[in-house]
């Protein structure tokens, strides 16, 4: 019996090694990714449904790895944020999204939204708000049109740092979304607390919607909350009609998903809104 579990102890020990040089391999690439053009932003749109128009797009990042293909951010950036390397991410992603959008005329013709994913890490430090502002300020117009969704633990995490700096953006206009709603353990406190415009019902309550009852009672539930509040209301992970329908007569009015979207690159994005246009 020793012996097995010294040998287990040894495979885990081994196992334990290969994951951490592994996470450690994927560090070291990730600091060099940025300098080395590997980063790259995708774009997925969001719609009202009942007025038959885009409201906006998501912005996420995508890594481009030279030897293990397209990263997910889901892997990637929570090894950012441990590392303090959240900010230059960031940094790019909103340079490069208003760079592609601006060069191609599609920001405040065809494009009246714009959200970037943000992470408690871009609000640490005196200087944070003025990153914020230098990466705005290649914005041609209205800085109405850019939007920051924050997640709830994100929030949590330096919740007085995010208010200082939410309460300079959003007197400048900008918007703010609270991303994953639902999923934290004080979402109404957040809403008290912080500035936002807007609330995305998370796809965990979407996935089940037309099956689970009690998940249709919360969704209800979020949505005459938000009316109340005067907040906007998206749902995203909308894969299906049945859930679109059912969203539709709960009273949701915006939507992002596979069923109408997936995330693209700045080419198809062009393609994609010309075609909007004909039909
Ligand atoms: P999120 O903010 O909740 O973004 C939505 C994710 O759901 C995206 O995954 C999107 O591709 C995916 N999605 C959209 N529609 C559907 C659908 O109908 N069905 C399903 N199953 N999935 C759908 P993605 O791009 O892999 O991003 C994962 C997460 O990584 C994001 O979750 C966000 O938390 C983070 N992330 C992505 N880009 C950035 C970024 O630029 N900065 C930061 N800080 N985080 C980012
Ligand atoms: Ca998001
Ligand atoms: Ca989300
Ligand atoms: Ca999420």
């Amino acid at each position: 019996a020793q012996q097995t579990s010294r040998g287990s102890y040894k495979l885990y020990n081994a196992e334990l090694s290969a994951i951490m040089s592994n996470k450690a391999r994927l560090l070291f690439d990730l600091k060099a990714a940025i300098e080395k053009r590997q980063l790259s932003v995708v774009y997925q749109p969001q719609f009202c449904v009942q007025e038959n128009r885009m409201t906006g797009l998501e912005v996420l990042v995508r890594w481009n790895h030279p030897e293990r293909g397209v990263i997910s951010p889901a892997e990637f950036i929570p090894l950012a944020e441990q590392n303090s390397l959240i900010c230059g991410i960031t940094d790019f992603v909103m340079r490069q999204a208003i760079d592609e959008l601006t060069e191609h005329g599609l920001l405040y013709r065809d494009v009246q939204r714009v959200s970037f994913n943000v992470s408690a890490a871009d609000f640490n430090g005196n200087e944070s708000c003025d990153r914020f502002l230098a990466n705005l300020s290649q914005l041609p117009g209205d800085w109405s049109v850019i939007e920051l969704e924050l997640t709830e633990s994100a929030a949590l995490l330096n919740l007085e740092g995010v208010r200082q700096v939410l309460e300079k953006l959003t007197a400048k206009g900008v918007q703010v979304s609270l991303d994953d709603f639902g999923t934290g353990y004080s979402s109404l406190n957040t809403l008290r607390l912080l500035p936002i415009q807007e609330v995305k019902i998370d796809q965990s309550f979407v996935k089940d919607i037309v099956q689970n009852k009690q998940d249709a009672k919360l969704v209800k539930t979020i949505l005459a909350m938000a009316q109340a509040l005067h907040l906007r209301v998206v749902a995203e992970g909308v894969e299906t009609h049945a859930q679109a329908n059912y969203l539709m007569t709960a009273g949701c009015q915006e939507f992002q998903g596979f069923l109408y979207a997936r995330p693209m690159s700045i080419n198809h994005l062009i393609t994609f809104i010309k075609n909007l246009k004909q039909r």
